[in-house]
């Protein structure tokens, strides 16, 4: 970000949103970009069609991922500030080999982040952590192991994501439970996410494949959207969703959206999901024409 000239090559080391979102800045801007990602599938907190659909999109801007690529070293070679990347690729059951090397003028670490707690000397407070997952509370928010501590945001161990919303909103909780006594619990149901790529991707409540692990009984209403007029005035050729309907209840269980304005409409499915309506009940919105969330119609 501080760089007086985009590099030329730039290599991300990991396929999570923080990689894909820099990366379809930088292509754009016209570097070189790869993504190496040590997993199967990238962006794993995403529905895998829609990441199949935006990988698509990315290989066409021009961006090489790719995938079941284990980063094994970063080397400098010159002052000039080139490095060369060392990776292997793995495997199905997990073994690694055909080693390959790529140059780079800069590579970014998009492998994940783990909480800053290793200056705060938590060990003499008493303050039980764990490296990765940070502070571990109870319900309330509290140190396990030193009451007079609270953890919020993304050093606190907790089912939130590291989000900025989930961030706030467990910093209110704690600033409650802190003046109050504790009384409030934390509740993550309906908390979104987005990748915020050109199309960008959101996601909100389960995914397809943890609603079947959960036995849930559900429709699933899926398609791609490239047809759709609002993908279609823009010329924008990769759009699709997939919503997750509870039978009986017919209440939303999970929405995934890929296309132009996913990151305002899954805002809506947010919504619906925490406050638990049903499809009936959405549907007795008057939305706006011609705006993407009016398509939340033709999702239900
Ligand atoms: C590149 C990137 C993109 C992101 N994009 C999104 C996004 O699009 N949407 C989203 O919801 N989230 C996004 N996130 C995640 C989001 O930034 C975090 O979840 C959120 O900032 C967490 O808030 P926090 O208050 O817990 O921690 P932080 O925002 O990290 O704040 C912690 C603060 O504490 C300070 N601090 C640390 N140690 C000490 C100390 N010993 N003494 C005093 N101060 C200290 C730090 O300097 C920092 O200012 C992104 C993160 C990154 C890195």
């Amino acid at each position: 970000m501080e760089l007086d000239k985009l590099p030329f090559n730039i290599c991300f080391i990991g396929g999570g949103y923080i990689s894909f979102e820099f990366a379809h800045v930088a292509a754009r801007a016209g570097s070189k970009v790869t993504i190496l990602h040590h997993g199967k599938k990238a962006l794993k907190n995403f529905d895998a069609d829609l990441v199949g659909m935006l990988l698509k999109k990315t290989r066409e801007i021009n961006i090489e991922v790719k995938l079941q690529t284990m980063v094994e070293k970063v080397e400098l070679i010159d002052k000039d500030k080139n490095f060369l990347v060392y990776s292997s690729v793995i495997d199905d059951n997990g073994n690694s080999h055909k080693s390959s090397v790529i140059e780079a003028d800069m590579v970014v670490h998009g492998g994940g982040r783990v909480p800053d707690v290793e200056d705060l000397k938590l060990e003499s407070a008493g303050v039980e952590y764990d490296k990765k997952d940070g502070i571990k509370v109870n319900e309330y928010l509290q140190s396990i192991s030193n009451p007079a501590i609270y953890a919020a945001g993304d050093v606190a161990d907790t089912e939130g994501m590291p989000l900025t919303p989930v961030a706030g909103y467990e910093g209110g909780i704690v600033a409650d439970n802190l003046l109050e006594g504790n009384h409030l619990k934390p509740n993550y149901q309906g908390i979104p996410s987005v990748v915020f790529t050109v199309p960008p991707l959101a996601s909100v409540g389960l995914q397809e494949e943890t609603a079947e692990k959960l036995g849930l009984r559900f429709r699933k209403n899926y398609q791609d959207t490239s047809s759709w007029y609002s993908s279609r005035r823009i010329n924008e050729s990769c759009s699709g969703f997939k919503v997750l309907i509870e039978e009986n209840s017919n209440r939303i269980l999970g929405a995934h959206l890929l296309g132009p304005h996913a990151e305002e409409v899954i805002n809506i499915f947010a919504l619906a999901i925490r406050l638990g309506l049903d499809t009936h009940t959405l549907r007795k919105g008057i939305l706006a024409y011609p705006t993407s969330s009016y398509n939340v119609n033709y999702m239900l």
